[in-house]
């Protein structure tokens, strides 16, 4: 795996104000928990897409694309959200078990209900916590607005640059979820061999007929009449 904070061949300008990404889908989940959880502060965690080789995937606008939002065990009020530390380490822990390197935990989120989404100095505290090298941050509300911010730990300095987050709306399968199917399609799915030849149905297998004693029974008259020439009279030359 890659360390981010260092420049990546494939991912130009992940440390200078990256363009962010969020399907609708996974917006709509994100704000399901801040409406969900009631009078109360929330907060999640999301992925970042990665390439095969687990750096960073860009798409064609070079921006970051954030693919999922889910939140741990925590004490909320309704003005404070702390993350059970034990929780965290434990869902990173089965996480790069289950095959999700910890390049994809990236972005962190959290809610001030009713309150403006700002970034409190609560808030860029618990950034500075942040064990990894980057971060992409969001503060949100019951009315979905939003704060989003990037920061960069380098040498134990936090350099942080306010950004947008775009959502989209995807109407097509994303070519991503097409490629992620087709390799598990290669890898898991398969057809029966032909068999050569084929092995035929009981059905279509020809009945010869037999006497009563079992002995083959030869019908003439159904065998093809081969003493006829098959060859077409001569038709003469006609000068
Ligand atoms: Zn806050």
């Amino acid at each position: 795996m890659r360390v981010p904070g260092t420049p990546q061949q494939n991912s130009p300008g992940v440390l200078k104000a990256p363009r962010v990404k969020m399907s609708e889908a996974t917006w709509h989940k994100l704000m399901a928990y801040v409406i969900a959880v009631g009078p109360l502060e929330i907060n999640g965690f999301g992925y970042v897409r990665l390439t095969p080789e687990d750096t960073v995937w860009l798409d064609r606008d070079g921006a970051i694309w954030i693919d999922d939002v889910f939140i741990i065990g925590q004490l909320v009020t309704a003005a404070s959200a702390n993350t059970d530390k034990a929780a965290l380490d434990a869902h990173i822990a089965s996480m790069v078990q289950g095959g999700t390197p910890m390049e994809a935990l990236r972005f962190q989120w959290h809610s001030h209900v009713d309150a403006d989404a700002y970034c409190s100095g609560t808030d860029t505290d618990s950034i500075d916590q942040w064990p990894g090298h980057w971060l992409i941050s969001l503060v949100t509300n019951k009315r979905g607005e939003r704060y989003v911010r990037f920061d960069t730990f380098t040498g134990g300095v936090r350099v942080g640059v306010e950004i947008e987050l775009e959502i989209v709306a995807v109407t097509a399968i994303p070519s991503y979820v097409m490629d992620g199917a087709r390799e598990e399609i290669a890898a898991l799915v398969r057809q029966p061999q032909r068999r050569r030849p084929l092995r035929r149905r009981a059905s279509e297998i020809p009945v010869v007929p037999t006497d009563a004693s079992g002995i083959l029974v030869t019908d003439v008259s159904s065998r093809p009449i081969l003493a006829t020439d098959p060859r077409p009279a001569e038709v003469p030359y006609e000068e």
